[in-house]
């Protein structure tokens, strides 16, 4: 089977409320190759490319807001490159469907996510690619290559 890299993006609610290490342990049981880690501050350039797909939605300026922190007053938030057999399947099985309502509660997303009440946003703990194109794509949007070890 040929191996898959996907983008994990620890996204700035997780980060405010210190769950970094737990999803990080968690993911762990996946087996899957961490090539890549480190922390960014989000800048608006990054958010735009990395979400260009959702630039026509409505809810793409509050996505923009959400990513930079500004919902929680989150500064960095955590960038994880992995790479392993079937790991675009794996990744998003295991943090689980979008609204956390809807996702399995042993997901991360239906562990740890929440509509929340004040803003209202899908706070959703964690972001992975969707496809093992989108992994690639948005692994070189996060990461130089000298960041990388294969
Ligand atoms: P996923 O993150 O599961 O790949 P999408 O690619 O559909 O989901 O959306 C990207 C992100 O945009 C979501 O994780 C969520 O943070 C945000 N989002 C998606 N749909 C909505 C919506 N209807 N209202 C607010 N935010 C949304
Ligand atoms: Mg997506």
């Amino acid at each position: 089977m040929t191996e898959e890299k996907v983008l994990v993006l620890i996204k700035p609610d997780a980060m405010a409320r210190n769950l970094s290490g737990i999803i990080i342990h968690d993911l762990s049981q996946l087996k899957l190759k961490m090539i890549g880690l480190k922390l960014v501050s989000v800048q608006k350039h990054l958010a735009e490319k990395h979400y260009e797909v959702h630039k026509e939605k409505p809810f793409y300026p509050d996505l923009l807001k959400y990513i930079m922190g500004e919902y929680h007053n989150v500064h960095s938030i955590i960038a994880i490159a992995y790479n392993g057999e079937n790991a675009v399947q794996k990744l998003r099985e295991y943090i689980g469907l979008k609204y956390p309502d809807e996702a399995d509660p042993i997901s991360l997303r239906g562990r740890y996510g929440k509509v929340n009440s004040k803003t209202k946003n899908i706070d959703n703990v964690i972001h992975a690619s969707d496809s093992p194109e989108n992994g690639e794509k948005e692994i070189s949007i996060w990461f130089d290559k000298d960041e990388l070890v294969e």
